[in-house]
């Protein structure tokens, strides 16, 4: 009986050379812009303790209600797959005192996992790009993170096509008024709610808010204002923020109705959306979580973060400005009759030439085609240069260059291959 071919699990994708090449331009360019403001970056393990995520992301979310990759590990404890990196980064800076009188300007790239449907946009395993700053309070802090994902479009190419939506959810306190007034409301209207809804009323009713039922967002018309119900500290915040952000000619969108879905926000919260994605629109999310780290047994630290997701970010690029696309094209392709002898000078030859312009692709055929066939396979790798070694130039110390886009070629002393190159290609 045949074997089942084993195949990968659902909702996890491979990324094939084929489109690494964009992967690796995105995160190249995110790294650079990130870099320049002066951030730090941050590994921790793609495990966590569960309880960590428990505590962080918030018993009643999404994530933890139905989402979470958990498993008992051979000791019989729970350990969870990483859901999204800020636990993980809050619980390593409390681990090695990071936190002390210090600030710090973080930034992680690695992979996530939930368990969802996977389709367009949305992945088992995904990947995030994200930033946490801790021991800041003030807006400005805000403002800079947003000033730098407005960055990243603008090098990405895709600013026109990304829009930020900005809401203050105000101090756990005052969010606890709000949510009072909010479930008495809701209940007043209780024939209205979809089960999804009803379900979240009494455990996390602020999602409500974000409901994509469009009688729920005819309801919610009449409902009370998050704004109204904000502590002043928080109003002020706010205004700051938008004072900054206008000065800065950054455009927003107040969305009175953004909470996002974890527990840890308060303050600041915010989207980059996108309508060029279809359902998955959301790019970038993030917020201020002034009361995670003592929630996770540290001393108070001001926080704030936002996270990205990659594949949607390789989607929107390959979507509106596709040109961004690096090219794989191999620069040099060595030539050779291919046997042991040219062989030899060839990879010798092709070492000197990377010693002499390391960031150039530089490709060795192997195999026993004739000179007619590797000159196709140069052509078909985008090649600029053939350097060819034949018999004539073994037995001569040379080699042979030939301009792959205008047909001429010369013959230099093996030496001298490195600089006839860069007179080519520089
Ligand atoms: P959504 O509303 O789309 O489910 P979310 O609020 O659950 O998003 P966050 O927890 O804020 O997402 O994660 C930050 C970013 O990570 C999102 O804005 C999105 O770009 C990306 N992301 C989240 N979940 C997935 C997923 N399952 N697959 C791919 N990307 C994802
Ligand atoms: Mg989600």
């Amino acid at each position: 009986m045949a074997e089942i071919k084993i195949q990968s699990i659902r909702g996890m994708n491979d990324l094939l050379p084929t489109e690494s090449a964009i992967w690796q331009q995105i995160e190249k360019i995110v790294k650079g812009v990130l870099n320049s403001y002066g951030y730090n970056e941050i590994r921790t393990p793609i495990v966590e303790d569960t309880a960590l995520f428990k505590r962080a992301v918030g018993e009643v979310t999404d994530i933890v209600e139905k989402e979470m990759y958990t498993f008992n590990d051979r000791n019989d404890e729970s350990i969870t797959l990483r859901p999204e990196l800020t636990a993980g980064c809050v619980r390593a800076g409390i681990e090695h005192g990071l936190f002390y009188n210090q600030e710090q300007r973080l930034w992680y790239l690695g992979p996530a996992f939930r368990y969802e449907k996977p389709q367009k946009g949305r992945y088992r395993q995904f990947h995030q790009f994200g930033v946490e700053v801790f021991g800041l309070e003030g807006p400005n802090i805000d403002a800079e993170i947003i000033l730098l994902t407005a960055r990243f479009w603008k090098a990405l190419g895709i600013e026109k096509h990304t829009t930020l939506q900005l809401n203050s959810i105000g101090s756990v306190a005052a969010r606890g008024n709000y949510r009072k007034a909010l479930v008495e409301f809701l209940e007043q209207h209780k024939d209205k709610l979809d089960e999804d809804c009803l379900r979240r009323m009494y455990t996390n009713p602020l999602r409500v808010l974000d409901s994509k039922n469009p009688i729920i967002q005819e309801l919610l018309n009449e409902a009370p204002q998050l704004f109204d119900y904000l502590d002043e500290e928080s109003k002020d915040h706010f205004k700051r923020l938008c004072y900054l952000l206008d000065q800065a000619g950054i455009h927003y969108e107040i969305n009175q109705r953004l909470v996002r879905g974890l527990d840890y926000y308060n303050r600041t919260v915010f989207e980059w959306v996108t309508t060029s994605l279809g359902a998955q629109g959301t790019v970038c999310g993030g917020g201020r979580y002034d009361g995670l780290v003592s929630q996770l047994g540290g001393q108070a630290t001001p926080a704030i973060g936002f996270a990205m997701g990659v594949e949607r970010l390789v989607l929107l690029v390959q979507a509106v400005n596709p040109s961004l696309s690096a090219s794989d094209a191999i620069d040099i392709y060595m030539v050779s009759s291919g046997n042991d002898e040219t062989i030899a000078i060839a990879q010798n030859v092709a070492e000197q030439l990377r010693d002499a312009m390391p960031d150039k692709r530089i490709m060795t055929h192997y195999g026993t085609s004739n000179f007619k066939k590797q000159f196709a396979k140069a052509d078909k790798l985008g090649a600029k240069i053939a350097v060819i070694i034949g018999e004539n130039e073994a037995t001569k110390q040379t080699v042979t260059i030939k301009n792959l886009q205008t047909g001429e070629q010369v013959e230099v002393a093996k030496q001298d291959a490195a600089s006839s190159c860069l007179a080519i290609i520089k």
